[in-house]
């Protein structure tokens, strides 16, 4: 090893022993896969309430994990922040995440919500749009009735390998087995009315224009059209359906916005303080509204217009480690299905 780089890791390591021993951290750094300006007042009110100063690193998901995994042991990284339980499931089973016990957490996040590593902030189902000259509601009110032949060349999707799809199909295995979901997504497959591109705003957009007769999409990608003054946006969502799915068994599929402490954080009081107020009401409301979301804590309100007009729903409530657990498997099915 280079001399400077032997010192430099030494100074890392006393740098993070340091930071253990002392009674109170007085910085917290955070590495993000969230990018909304809601965020940034909700640090800055925890600095406010803590003195403890929040340090940003902002990078797509899965740079943010290989950059984890790359400082090792001397990451000065404390917590990882980032949407999707795939992500997070994916960064727990790479051993990156702590054990977290915390009795706030506990009596704030549902216990579906939560894992013994990382915990869910906010929630978004993944939902049905459809376009009403084409279908009929009742033909397209579960995930299920996307795989019907009498569909053949109406279906929609982003690719079946973005983590969203995966988390749904992972939801259809603890739900149906593999071998059901399977055959679904050869359904799916099957009835495409073109193949997979773009992202979930692109398939609403694409119901509009009657490419297609129905898209799945997650809920908050359409909550933000309902919430835009733009003309284009309005006429969207004005033409088609909406639906939630499965309100008569499972429940629309829920996924996550969520964090976890990391194993090598050099600050992992202040990083436990952090999760903690993350779940109080006014964090519950800024995080969940930065992204049209649904806050964890149950008794916390948003007065998000568009939420407003959505309205309640039955919302799935599978164990979300259960689900990320899911995920490898799902894409082997969605492989073996042609699902790409
Ligand atoms: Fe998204």
């Amino acid at each position: 090893m280079n001399k400077r780089i032997a010192l430099a890791s030494l100074l890392a390591s006393l740098g993070a022993i340091s930071g253990q021993a002392l009674a109170a951290d007085t910085e917290l750094n955070l590495y993000s896969a969230r990018h909304y300006q809601t965020d940034e007042a909700l640090y800055a009110d925890f600095t406010k309430q803590t003195g403890i100063k929040v340090n940003r690193i902002e990078a797509k998901e899965d740079e943010l994990l290989e950059r984890i995994r790359n400082e090792g042991a001397n990451s000065p990284a404390d917590i990882l922040i980032t949407v999707d339980a795939s992500r997070l499931g994916k960064a727990d089973e790479l051993g990156l995440f702590a054990p977290l016990k915390s009795d706030v957490i506990n009596q704030r996040v549902p216990a579906h919500l939560r894992t013994d590593t990382w915990i869910a902030f906010s929630t978004r189902a993944r939902v049905i749009v459809y376009n009403p000259t084409m279908l009929r509601a009742e033909q397209v009110s579960t995930y299920e009735s996307l795989a019907d032949p009498a569909l053949k060349g109406k279906v929609c999707t982003r690719s079946g390998s973005h983590p969203y799809n995966l988390s749904l199909g992972a939801a259809m295995i603890n739900h149906h087995g593999a071998d059901k979901t399977e055959a679904w997504a050869k359904g799916i497959v099957t009835n495409f009315a073109r193949a997979p591109k773009g992202g979930d705003t692109d398939q609403i957009k694409a119901v509009s224009a009657g490419e297609c007769g129905v898209a799945i999409a997650n809920s908050y990608y359409f909550a933000r059209l309902m919430n835009s003054t733009k003309p284009d946006d309005q006429k969207v969502v004005a033409s088609v359906g909406f639906i939630w799915p499965n309100q008569q068994t499972t429940g629309a599929h829920i996924n996550v916005s969520g964090a976890g402490v990391l194993k090598h954080a050099p600050h992992k009081e202040a990083a436990k303080k952090f999760l903690e107020y993350l779940t109080s009401d006014q964090a519950q409301i800024y995080f969940a509204d930065g992204n049209n979301e649904w806050p964890v804590v149950a008794s916390v309100k948003t007065a998000n217009p568009a939420l407003t007009r959505l309205g309640a729903y039955k919302a799935d409530t599978l164990e979300i480690s259960k689900l990320a657990g899911s995920v490898t498997e799902a894409q082997r099915v969605f492989d073996r299905a042609g699902y790409r």
